[in-house]
Parts: C-alpha cells; sequence; structure tokens
C-alpha cells in the first residue's frame, strides 16, 4: 500500500493509473476508521482496479464552536485497517497541502443543502462540496464510494457531480451498524457508557416510524411526534431535528404518500449523532 501526502504525486500517480488502463475508485473519509469505512472500501475494490482511500479531517466543514480540533485521529491504526482489506493507495494530504495561502474558492450545491443538517450547519455543505472536488480533481477517480449514513452529503455530492458534468459515478452504500443498531461513527467515541446505551433510541426511532407507516400511520406530525417521545424520553437527550423528507429533494413532506426519508439529529451529551432510513410507504 502506498503512502501519498502531496497533491501533485497523487495526481501525477492517478494519470499514470488511468493511463495503465486502471480504473479508480476513490473512498474519501476523515479517517479513524472503523467498519463502516471498510465496507465502503471493499464496495469500491469489487468496481475498482485501484482504490485510494483519502484521509483528511477538512477543517472548512467544521462549524466554528464543532469539534475540529478534537476529532478523533489514528493515523497508525487507519494505515493498518485501509491496508487490511486491500487499499492500494492513501492519500493523507495535511491542510496547508489542501488549503495553502491565497485559497479562496467555494463549491456551492444550491438546494438539497437548505434542509436537515443544513439548517443547524449552513457552511457545511459547502466545505464538503469543496473539498470533494478537490479529491476529485487530485485523485482523478471513475468512481467514489459514499455512505448513506451521511445520506444529505450523498446527495450534495451526487447533485454536483451530475450538475457539473464530472463523469464519476457516485456509488451509496449502506448503514453499518453495531450489533445493537447504533450507526457506526468515528464520532461515538466521545460518548460515556451512560451515553453510549442512550445512543441506540435514534435507530429505536426509525424502527418505530417504520412500525407506525406500515400500520397504516401517514401524517408526518404524528410519526414524528411519536419518535420525539420516544427519543426526548431518554436522558442526555437534545434533538437537532426529526425530519421527513423527500429522499430525492430532501424537502420537508407532510403527508406519506411514496417511500420517505425519516433522518434524525439529535445530541446525546455533547456529541451529535445522525441517522436516517427510507420509510417504506405502500400505497
Ligand atoms: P467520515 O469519515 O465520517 O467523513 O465518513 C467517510 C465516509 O464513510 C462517508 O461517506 C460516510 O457516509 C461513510 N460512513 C461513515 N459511517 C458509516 C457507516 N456507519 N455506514 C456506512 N458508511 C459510513
Amino acid at each position: 500500500m502506498e503512502i501519498i501526502e502531496s497533491v501533485q504525486e497523487m495526481q501525477e500517480k492517478a494519470e499514470a493509473l488511468r493511463v495503465a488502463g486502471h480504473t479508480i475508485g476513490l473512498v474519501p473519509t476523515m479517517g479513524f476508521l472503523h467498519e463502516g469505512h471498510l465496507e465502503l472500501m471493499r464496495v469500491a475494490k469489487r468496481l475498482a482496479s485501484r482504490v485510494v482511500v483519502s484521509i483528511f479531517v477538512n477543517p472548512s466543514q467544521f462549524g466554528p464552536s464543532e469539534d475540529f480540533e478534537r476529532y478523533p485521529r489514528d493515523r497508525e491504526g487507519d494505515l493498518e485497517k485501509a491496508q487490511s482489506v486491500g487499499v492500494d493507495i492513501v492519500f493523507l494530504p495535511t491542510a496547508p497541502e489542501m488549503y495553502p495561502a491565497g485559497f479562496q474558492t467555494r463549491v456551492q450545491v444550491l438546494e438539497v443543502t437548505q434542509h436537515l443538517c443544513g439548517v443547524s450547519r449552513p457552511t457545511h455543505f459547502d466545505g464538503v462540496a469543496t473539498v470533494v472536488m478537490k479529491l476529485f480533481h487530485i485523485a482523478r477517480p471513475h468512481l467514489a464510494v459514499f455512505g448513506q449514513k451521511d445520506f444529505q452529503q450523498l446527495t450534495v455530492i451526487s447533485r454536483m457531480a451530475a450538475d457539473l458534468d464530472m463523469g464519476i459515478e457516485i456509488v451509496g452504500v449502506p448503514i453499518v451498524r453495531e450489533p445493537d443498531g447504533l450507526a457506526m461513527s468515528s464520532r461515538n467515541k466521545y460518548l460515556s457508557r451512560e451515553e453510549r446505551i442512550v445512543a441506540r433510541c435514534l435507530k429505536k426511532g426509525l424502527d418505530l416510524a417504520q412500525d407506525l407507516v406500515r400500520a397504516g400511520e401517514r401524517d408526518g406530525a404524528a410519526v414524528r411526534r411519536t419518535v420525539e417521545a420516544l427519543i426526548s424520553g431518554q436522558p442526555f437527550t437534545r434533538i437537532d431535528y426529526i425530519s421527513l423528507a423527500d429522499p430525492e429533494t430532501l424537502e420537508e413532506i407532510s403527508v406519506l404518500q411514496r417511500d420517505t426519508l425519516m433522518a434524525l439529529a439529535v445530541f446525546v451529551g455533547n456529541t451529535r449523532l445522525i441517522d436516517n432510513a427510507v420509510l417504506e410507504v405502500r400505497a
């Protein structure tokens, strides 16, 4: 496995791979890798002949009062894990390498960024779109793999790739969960033992919503209220949002008429967790 830290070297390597006829699959991450990330890498391996994983904690996607400084990092552990699933190249740039002095460009996806996490994290998706655009130009992938755990991020990147004719296939991978249902996340490390138990309530809320819909409930407000009661009944929780939305436009819906995204963002203690499911709605 090769480790590359410079943008230019990564571009030259990607170009050489392309000339040699390889297909390049890119998996962008912020590191502190877990089984969810590794699943993305396995999918990339199946679809591409060379897999590049980027590890970069991107400052521009964190808000001023968010956890950029204390975001967990584990370079050696990450390299071991990436190697264990057969990754070919790890791209590990520094912040000055990605954002040299004078940097002043921003990629903005307009509409799908306005809902869900975009409300409480207004600059987040500009940071994501900009860094992913850079990674696409650096690693020159034919396809890029993202997790459905960050459903809105996947939507934003798919929109950007289509709108700007990037010729990169965007592949989404289902959420990988802990045995008790909690969606895997690098941020789960922040949870105390008590908070970790409480954190199960996100998945329980999603399951409850699916049960209600299966039993015939179609009133979005009623579904939301029930999930809200379940989550706010748990200690340490503070709800950022509970949304029912169109899975394509991410616009909020009030009546469930077709398959509907339920997306949650909940603080457990100081840790903001997200989770989602597409609720099956039968006519
Ligand atoms: P992150 O390192 O948190 O920025 O995540 C990097 C990529 O891994 C993103 O595409 C995430 O959606 C994906 N990812 C993170 N956690 C999971 C999970 N539990 N299941 C599937 N994909 C995940």
